[in-house]
């Protein structure tokens, strides 16, 4: 209609944690601007891998914020009062315990990936909060003045007045006006679901967060998804010159006979552990990204977010 002004429109590339839960951010904190909010997922569905993640008590406070404290609190473990046992790789001898009030309702967040995305998913939807696109790889963004324009690998487009590039490690969005290439930490990792019932026939401590710090090598435990899973990740420091072709795919699957023997000088109950992995472990190269100096470019139309601004590798387990 004559006269109308068109909304103001934000792009958001990615729907990884990072992308949806900014456009619930966006929609929750200017909800009285009247903003269009469009993500874009270059797969075929918006899907997370199934892994544990630690969200520590800053972003936890955001979750908050939106409204969603108390369905994430639901789906999360709980840590009996321990937040972390840092404990020896040979004997199980306690090097420090950090303790957690589980009472408290704002505390951080073991949780499921899949279960967060999926709670992610149902608020945009829930809320009407944003368009979600799938099959949508945007290859380039190019600057027209007010807007940006999202060029796709299926020679489709769109603009936005802003472009939140959310797209992860490898972003697409970061290359157009950063040169880096992400780097090998010096560490890969496995990564496996185990059901905490297996475990209790025979478990000695009262919490199921535990990490065993051996050299070179760590393994950390902790529950997840209403304490049902056991989210285990085993980190192993590797040579690069030893990676071979495994440092190209990044992610590939590994097996547990590789993971027990990596960790066979580790004490009794963390073997037993491993022993219950999975057969086909998921197996990671962990790279991370150089520092920026700006996360922001075109004068404010384009920022990133998440791992495309600052991969990290993950400290002790958990960033
Ligand atoms: C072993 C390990 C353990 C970790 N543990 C923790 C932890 O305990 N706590 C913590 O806070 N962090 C942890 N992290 C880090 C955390 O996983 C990441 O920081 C987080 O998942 C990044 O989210 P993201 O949304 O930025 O990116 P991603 O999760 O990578 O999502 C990016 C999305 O963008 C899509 N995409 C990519 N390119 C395009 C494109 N061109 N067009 C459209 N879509 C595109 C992808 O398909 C994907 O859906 C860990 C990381 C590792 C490797």
């Amino acid at each position: 209609m004559a006269g109308q002004r068109e909304p103001f429109t934000v792009a958001i590339i990615g729907g990884g944690i990072g992308g949806l839960f900014a456009a619930l951010s966006v929609h929750h904190h200017c909800a009285a601007l009247g903003i269009s909010i469009n993500v874009y997922e270059q797969t075929s569905e918006y899907k997370e891998i199934g892994v544990g993640v630690g969200i520590g008590i800053n972003a936890v406070r955001l979750i908050h914020k939106l409204g969603l404290g108390e369905a994430a609190n639901k789906i999360a473990g709980d840590r009996n009062g321990v937040w972390l046992a840092f404990r020896r790789s040979d004997n199980g001898a306690e090097i420090v315990t950090v303790p957690v009030n589980d009472r408290d309702t704002i505390k951080q967040l073991p949780i499921l990936r899949s279960e967060f995305l999926d709670l992610l998913l149902d608020s945009i939807r829930g809320r009407n909060a944003a368009t979600l696109h799938t099959k949508k790889k945007c290859t380039r963004l190019v600057d027209i003045v007010d807007k940006v324009r999202l060029e796709f690998a299926d020679s489709t487009s769109a603009t936005a007045h802003l472009v939140i590039g959310a797209d992860g490690i490898h972003s697409s969005v970061r290359s157009q006006f950063a040169f880096d290439n992400p780097r090998y930490s010096g560490k890969i990792v496995y990564r496996g679901l185990v059901s905490i019932e297996d475990l209790q026939p025979w478990w000695h401590l009262s919490t199921y967060a535990v990490n065993w710090v051996g050299k070179d090598k760590h393994l950390l435990i902790f529950p997840i998804s209403d304490n049902k899973l056991l989210n285990v990740v085993a980190l192993v420091s590797v040579e690069e010159s030893e990676l071979g072709n495994f440092q190209e795919s990044w992610v590939a699957v590994g097996n547990k006979e590789e993971v027990v023997s990596s960790f066979q000088e580790f004490e009794p109950h963390a073997r037993m552990v491993l022993e219950l992995m999975p057969e086909r472990p998921s197996k990671w190269v962990v790279n991370e990204r150089e520092p920026l100096e700006q996360w922001i470019y075109l004068n404010g139309k384009v920022a990133l977010l998440g791992d495309s601004a600052h991969a990290m590798s993950p400290h002790q387990g958990e960033s």
